[in-house]
Order: structure tokens, then C-alpha cells, then sequence
């Protein structure tokens, strides 16, 4: 890891603390704590190791004041240079400088290397005018890359995973945050409210003792102490107070950093408003887009400290602004020392975006890197539908707004009402000649899928209703309603809403319960599925048949993809290297392994001491579960049946039960084509009907099934543990192959996201991401490679967008592969290509292509 020492300035906490009591950390205790914080992330270095590094990095320090511009201003220098008239990352620096984002603010290094290249005004001049032509609309740069930017250029990029929300970037959150601490605060409060521990412990990991609260007087105080910076910078301003003491100088800074203050007791004037943005206050004028603003007020402040190292107050005021801004940044973006989609699960539910990402508009610019927003030719936006018709058309409505505001088109100001056919400028067509901005590319087009959220069971409420996942199962069906009844009466949506996928933590369910509502848009003509699988799971056994149940129980087929599958590509001896040696797992989940891994080791052939062992463990779990050894086989065939609605199946045996009749596969199946055939439902008919054809050929695999279900929690939930290597490398790395083998006989596209994968998964850098062995690079082989597309994820939280997912990507094959250029540039070319092929766009939209190729 590179900028070490550096990465961490600006996050001592401990330093923050006392700042906002009054008192100014000393800079030999602030490089002590450095040291510390480095050295905890990787205690397996030496002392001195660490200690040369703050020696050359922050020797020369005497006083934190002078960290801000000593620190941006180096690492400005290290990863950054001027090419082609832009400022870029260095072209062999940029994983580096990837990895390095959760860190800190990227905007705060580019404005460091553009105040100490000098090209820009001078004092005084409102630098707004420069700034907004040098910095686009995201903070987020590239590499030049010849070849990426042919690709963008003649095709535009296809972005095929991308949250909606969790996509605006830390440079445009903090000052938002900055603006309005109150309405912050009560997001923080209502998230805090929802999800009381996941948020409680991320405060936790952040600071002891952390509360909403704290994060609220931290943000009151960092605006103030903004505010004083401007009164700092702008002589002119009539910033005295009525007992005549001076505004400027480390008292009154000390005054305004005050943690406990209330703006209310602040002796100085709060007009204008507090709320306005400093640049706003320091060069007047007309309000510039947030990061330019942002970008305007850094600039004043890094020009003052080129000029004037040793103003301790604008240094200090800078180094609080940058302490408080780096705790936000804990907050909305994933960091690199936490993995696991249980951390990632903690930022999106904490709230901190809440506020900022009801409005669309401006994430599309971001997305688009800069003017003229010509990076993507296919956004699939992804959204959670509300609990409501009318919210999740609201929703909806929003989405559209800001993208044909975006687009500078007409038809922004009728998006109010979304009705009749979509504009042309959300599906790929340009309005043309109706007075269209033309913004973006000419065939850009926006579709949306839909996301339901996966969540966790109420044992007691499934053992009550005798099905697995009930609550889960009630709110996709009310959901899923919801979409058929806007699909059906809304052509804009119609148009829109191409597809539907299953989000959000999979330790808390499996694909199985999101079967009957998948089938359910099917039906309303919602036309594609991807579904986020194989993500993270307890034991890589879990998350290959994870992947293998959203294949067979959700039906995905040709046209369709799958998000993630990190367990089809993660070579097993690094899973097995950095995972505990045992697992634990619930009994049921044990079992379900078990008879997975057994039966398809068994139709691959040759892992004879795999296969005893796992008998042993099906034997074993099942006489646990059910009282009695259940063969493979049969588990295997009751295994099937979990495609089924079990609330349909419970309907059918409740109308045996009343008819005094028992429940075996063939009255099941013959009362469910009876009421299959008595229901005006077409939904629930269907389903009726698929009980029946299914349940008639099963045998004595519906008993267990429909044990299985009522299965009482504490048995199935038993703890049990198992060896992380419960089956040979040889035999994972087979299930592995086997897996993509049936992903591919589906036509089924895999989603592959680089970024996201880094920072939840297992991988300490990039060249170990699993993309690299699905493309064939990297053993061990795989005989069926997948097709691969790429996505952002969401990019806010992991700081990166689809470009940077290329640049990435690219960085390693030329890197670590060592493909020439051309060579790196063709793979990117075929991802992207994949990515055009697979989006999900109406029928007969199909084929169409890029202008120019
Ligand atoms: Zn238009
Ligand atoms: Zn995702």
C-alpha cells in the first residue's frame, strides 16, 4: 500500500476531539498517533518501518497547521500530472490511487495540484470560472488512457450495475452536509431509529462513544469554522464583532471549532445565512455547480497557505475542516480495513445520503465524468420500489426528472405527471428538434430495474405459518404487485423497467423465497432478471449453490445475469487462506451444502473421498433434522421443489386438512389443480398449477419439503461447525466450473464489479479479484468461462464510476499481466461489448448500435 503515513493524516479523531474542546493537538502527539493508526492496520511491519516513513513524510511538520498543504500537496505530486490539458492520475499509478480514495477528499489533491502548478488566478480573483473548466462534475479522475478513450468514445460505455442511490461521491456530500447539520441530523436520527445496531456499531468502530448527536455537532461546528476561514481569507468582509475583539486568529477559530457551541452562541454575524456555501460568501456572484463551489473554497484556502505556510489559523482551520470531513467519509464510504457485505450493509442504512440523493440530476453529470457527458450509452439505474404504489411511482417520476434535466430536455418540466409514452431522450433516441439540450450522447439511454430487498427471518412468525421466510415472501408478493400495476398502467414505466433483481445482504436470505414474485413481473411483462448472488456467504460451498438456486429457483435464462458470483471465480485456496478454518453454519445450511456439493460432485465424476466424506455429513445432519438418515437423492429431489410457493402449498393442505383428507404428493397435487382451476387469480392459478405439475412427480420428496419448511427454528437454526476445507481444492475449483458450466448452458451473463468486490470481499488488491481467472489468465483453469460485464456497484460508497472500473481493470492486465496495451485495451473493448449485448432494453432494441462504429 502506497501514500502510507499520508492516508492516515487527517483521521485522528483523538486530535478532532480536542480541536472542538478549544485546544490545538500538538503535532508531535498528532505523528504519534499516525504512527499508531498505521501500525494497527498492519502490525506484521517493524517499528522502524513505520517510523522511517513518518520521519521523510511529516518530518518537517512543526505544527498541524502546516499537515493540510504538506500532505495534499505531496500527494498531488506523487499520483497526479497535466495530459492532454486535464489534470489525470499517472497512468502507472492508478490502482494505487484507487486504493487510496477511501482515505480522503480527491477533490482536496486536485486543487493542491492545481494552486502549486500556478496556472490558475491570482488572490482576490474568484478562481470559480477556472476551476469550473478544470474539474468537471466528479471529483473522480482517470488515467489517460488511449485506448479506454477510443472505447468511449466511438461506443460509450455500458453500465449494467448501478445502485441509484449510494452513487454521489464524498466531494459533493460533505459540503451538503456542511450546509444543513439539522436536516442531516435528523436523517442520522431516523436511520438510527430503523436500524438501531448495524448504525450503533459503525459508530462505534468510528469513535467510542459516537452518536448522531456527536456527528451533528461536529458538521454545526465544521460550518462554522468554514465560515471563519472565509472571514480569514476575505479581509474586506465586515466580519468584526460589537465588543471590537478581532474575528480572525486561533481564538476566534477555537471559538467556532467548539463542539458544544450552538451557532446561537457564536459572537459573530451569521449573515449571510450559514447555510450559504463559503464560496458563495467569499467571491459572491452566481452559484456555481456544489463541487466547483467546494473546489472554489479549497483553492482559496491552499492558495493562502502556498503563499503563507505558517498562517496558523487558515492551516488549522483547514486541518478541522479535513478531520471532519474524513469522519464523514467513514460514514458514506466504505473503507479498506472493513469487509464483509455486513459493513457495507452498515453505511447504506445509516442515512448520511439520505438527504442529498432524493435529487437525481446531478449524479448523472458525475456518472458522465464531465462535459459533454458522453461516458455512457446505457445506464441501468437500480432502485428499491416503496412500500406503496404511488411512492414507488414518485420514485420513479424523480429518477426521470433529473436524467431529462440532465439531458437539458423540454420534457423535464412534464416529468411532474409521467404519463403517456416516454421522451425520446430516456430510451436512446435524441428529441432533436424540439428544442433538446442534447446533452450526453446522442443514443444514451437510461432503463431502470427494480430491486427487492433481501432480509432477515422472524423465526417465530415462520414457525407460526409453517414456511421458511414468510415475512420476506409477503412483502416481495405485495411489491411485486406493485410493479405489474404500474407496468400495466404506466407507459413510461412500461418502457423503463426492464428488468427486476434481488439486493442487500445475502447471509439473510436465500434466492428461493424471491421465486414466486420473479415469476410474477415475468407474467406482467417485465422481461429480464439478474439477481445479486454468491456475493458473500459463511462458507464458499454456500455461496456456489447460492448461485446455483438463483439459476434453477428464479428461472434465469438467456438475456438474463447474475450480480457478483464471487464464488464461482475466488481461487479456493485464497478463500481457504483468508477465511477462519471452520465455519459456522446453521445445521440446515450444513445439510443443504452437503447434499449440494455431493450430488453435483457426483454427475462431474471422480472425487470418490470428497463424496464419503459428505455422505457422512448428510447422514448425519439429516437424522439431526428430521429424525431419521435421508438419502442425497431424496434431499436432492426435495431440493427441487423449492422453487414452489410455499404459501400456495399450505393453501392446498389446509383445503386437504378441511376435507379430512391427508396431505401425500398425489391429493396435493390433484387439490391443486382442482383449485387451480376454481381461482379467478390468474397469479395464484399459476402457481396453483405449478404445485400440481411439480408436487405430482415428487414422491415422497414433497414430505420432506414440506417438513423441511416447518422445521422448528431452533433445530434448524442449530449452530454447527464445519471445516472451512470440508471438500479438496480440486473439488471446489470442479464445483466452481461446474456451476459456470450451467450459467452458461442459461445464456446467462455474469455481472463482474471490481471495486465493490475489493473493499467487501476477501481481496487485499486488485490483481486478486476472480475476473482475472475467469478471463483465463490466472489458474486455477477454469474450462467454462463465463461472459463477463461490468458495473459500478455503487459508486459513492466505493468511490469509483464505470470509467475508473475500466481504468482499473486495465491497470492490472498491463501490470500484473503484463498485456501490452493493445492487448488490455481489446479485453476491455470485449467487457464492454458483452456489456452492450447483455443490457436489458425492450425487445427489438436489441441490435441497434453506436452511430459511428
Ligand atoms: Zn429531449
Ligand atoms: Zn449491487
Amino acid at each position: 500500500m502506497a501514500a502510507l503515513i499520508y492516508r492516515r493524516a487527517f483521521s485522528d479523531s483523538y486530535g478532532l476531539t480536542l480541536l472542538g474542546s478549544g485546544e490545538v493537538p500538538s503535532i508531535s502527539e498528532t505523528r504519534r498517533r499516525i504512527f499508531l493508526a498505521e501500525r494497527r492496520t498492519d502490525i506484521g511491519r517493524p517499528d522502524h518501518f513505520y517510523k522511517g516513513y513518518l520521519q521523510h513524510r511529516l518530518g518537517d511538520a512543526r505544527d498541524v497547521s502546516e499537515l493540510p498543504w504538506i500532505v495534499l500537496r505531496s500527494l498531488a505530486g506523487r499520483y497526479l500530472e497535466r495530459r492532454d490539458g486535464l489534470v489525470a492520475v499517472r497512468y502507472e499509478l492508478f490502482g494505487e490511487w484507487h486504493e487510496l480514495l477511501p482515505f480522503l477528499s480527491p477533490l482536496a489533491v486536485i486543487i493542491a495540484f492545481l494552486v502549486e502548478e500556478d496556472r490558475g488566478p491570482g488572490p482576490g480573483v474568484d478562481p470559480r470560472p477556472f476551476l469550473a473548466s478544470e474539474i468537471g462534475d466528479t471529483a473522480l479522475i482517470g488515467a489517460v488512457d488511449p485506448g479506454l478513450e477510443d472505447i468511449v468514445r466511438r461506443k460509450g460505455l455500458n453500465e449494467l450495475h448501478m445502485h441509484l442511490n449510494g452513487s454521489t461521491e464524498l466531494d459533493v456530500l460533505w459540503p451538503d452536509a456542511c450546509a444543513a447539520p439539522v436536516a442531516v441530523y435528523a436523517e442520522l436520527k431516523d436511520a438510527e431509529r430503523k436500524s438501531p445496531e448495524p448504525t450503533a456499531e459503525l459508530y462505534e468502530q468510528l469513535e467510542p462513544g459516537l452518536t448522531p448527536y456527536g456527528i451533528y455537532r461536529r458538521l454545526r461546528a465544521a460550518r462554522r469554522v468554514r465560515r471563519h476561514l472565509v472571514m480569514e481569507l476575505a479581509s474586506d468582509l465586515e466580519v468584526g464583532r460589537a465588543d471590537g475583539r478581532p474575528a480572525t486568529g486561533l481564538a476566534a477559530l477555537s471559538e467556532a471549532a467548539e463542539f458544544g457551541r450552538s451557532d446561537m452562541d457564536w459572537p459573530y454575524p451569521r449573515w449571510p445565512a450559514l447555510s450559504l456555501h463559503p464560496a458563495r460568501v467569499l467571491f459572491r456572484g452566481r452559484a456555481y455547480r456544489p463541487i466547483v463551489e467546494e473546489a472554489g473554497f479549497l483553492y482559496a484556502c491552499l492558495s493562502a497557505l502556498k503563499r503563507d505556510p505558517g498562517h496558523r489559523a487558515i492551516g488549522t482551520g483547514l486541518y478541522f475542516n479535513l478531520l471532519v470531513l474524513t469522519q464523514l467519509a467513514r460514514l458514506a464510504v466504505q473503507q479498506v480495513d472493513e469487509s464483509g457485505f455486513d459493513q457495507f450493509q452498515k453505511y447504506t442504512l445509516l442515512g448520511t445520503r439520505e438527504r442529498i440523493e432524493r435529487r437525481y440530476g446531478d449524479r448523472f453529470r458525475q456518472l458522465n465524468v464531465r462535459e459533454p457527458f458522453q461516458t455512457l450509452s446505457h445506464l441501468e439505474g437500480r432502485f428499491a420500489p416503496k412500500a406503496s404504489a404511488a411512492g414507488t411511482c414518485a420514485l420513479i417520476t424523480d429518477i426521470v426528472k433529473g436524467y431529462l434535466e440532465f439531458r437539458r430536455c423540454p420534457h423535464a418540466k412534464e416529468a411532474r405527471r409521467l404519463e403517456g409514452p416516454p421522451p425520446p431522450c430516456l430510451t436512446g433516441h435524441s428529441c432533436g428538434g424540439e428544442g433538446c439540450g442534447g446533452i450526453g450522447r446522442p443514443e444514451a439511454e437510461l432503463f431502470l430495474v427494480a430491486h427487492f430487498i433481501k432480509r432477515l427471518p422472524s423465526a417465530r412468525n415462520d414457525y407460526a405459518r409453517r414456511f421458511r421466510d414468510s415475512d420476506l415472501r409477503a412483502t416481495l408478493d405485495e411489491q411485486a404487485r406493485i410493479l405489474c400495476a404500474l407496468v400495466k398502467g404506466n407507459a413510461t414505466v412500461r418502457a423503463l423497467l426492464q428488468g427486476v433483481d434481488g439486493a442487500s445482504n445475502e447471509l439473510h436470505a436465500p434466492p428461493e423465497p424471491f421465486a414466486p414474485a420473479f415469476r410474477l413481473v415475468r407474467r406482467a411483462g417485465i422481461p429480464r432478471a439478474t439477481f445479486h448472488v454468491g456475493e458473500d456467504f459463511r462458507h464458499l460451498l454456500s455461496g456456489i449453490r447460492a448461485v446455483a438456486e438463483a439459476l434453477a429457483f428464479l428461472d434465469l435464462q438467456s438475456g438474463d445475469r447474475i450480480g457478483h458470483a464471487t464464488a464461482l471465480g475466488i481461487d479456493p485456496a485464497l478463500w481457504l487462506d483468508r477465511t477462519a478454518p471452520r465455519a459456522v453454519l446453521s445445521r440446515l445450511e450444513a445439510l443443504d451444502n452437503a447434499v449440494f456439493a455431493h450430488r453435483a460432485l457426483a454427475a462431474i465424476g471422480g472425487f470418490a473421498g470428497d463424496l464419503l466424506r459428505l455422505e457422512s455429513l448428510i447422514a448425519v445432519h439429516s437424522d439431526a433434522l428430521y429424525d431419521a438418515e435421508r438419502s442425497p437423492d431424496l434431499l436432492h429431489r426435495a431440493w427441487e421443489l423449492r422453487r414452489l410457493d410455499p404459501l400456495a402449498v399450505r393453501a392446498v393442505e389446509r383445503s386437504l386438512q378441511e376435507g379430512g383428507r391427508p396431505a401425500t404428493a398425489t391429493t396435493v397435487a390433484e387439490e391443486a389443480r382442482f383449485m387451480a382451476s376454481t381461482t379467478i387469480d390468474e397469479t395464484r392459478a399459476a402457481e396453483l398449477r405449478l404445485v400440481a405439475d411439480t408436487v405430482a412427480r415428487s414422491g415422497s420428496a414433497y414430505e420432506l419439503f414440506s417438513q423441511r419448511h416447518a422445521l422448528d427454528p431452533a433445530r434448524a437454526m442449530d449452530p454447527v461447525d464445519i471445516d472451512a476445507a470440508v471438500i479438496s481444492l480440486e473439488a471446489f475449483a470442479a464445483l466452481q466450473d461446474h456451476v459456470l458450466g450451467l450459467v452458461n448452458n442459461r445464456g446467462v451473463a455474469l455481472e463482474t464489479l471490481p471495486t465493490s468486490n475489493l473493499r467487501i470481499s476477501f481481496y487485499d488488491e486488485m490483481a486478486e479479484h476472480h475476473l482475472y481467472r475467469w478471463l483465463g489468465l490466472v489458474g486455477p483453469v477454469i474450462v467454462n468461462r463465463p461472459t463477463i460485464c461490468v458495473g459500478s456497484d455503487d459508486p459513492g460508497i466505493f468511490a469509483t464510476n464505470l470509467r475508473n472500473e475500466y481504468a482499473v481493470i486495465g491497470s492490472v492486465l498491463r501490470h500484473r499481466f503484463k498485456l501490452t496495451s493493445a492487448e488490455a485495451t481489446r479485453t476491455l473493448e470485449k467487457l464492454n461489448d458483452n456489456g452492450r449485448v447483455h443490457r436489458f432494453v425492450p425487445p427489438g432494441v436489441g441490435f441497434k448500435r453506436p452511430r459511428d462504429t
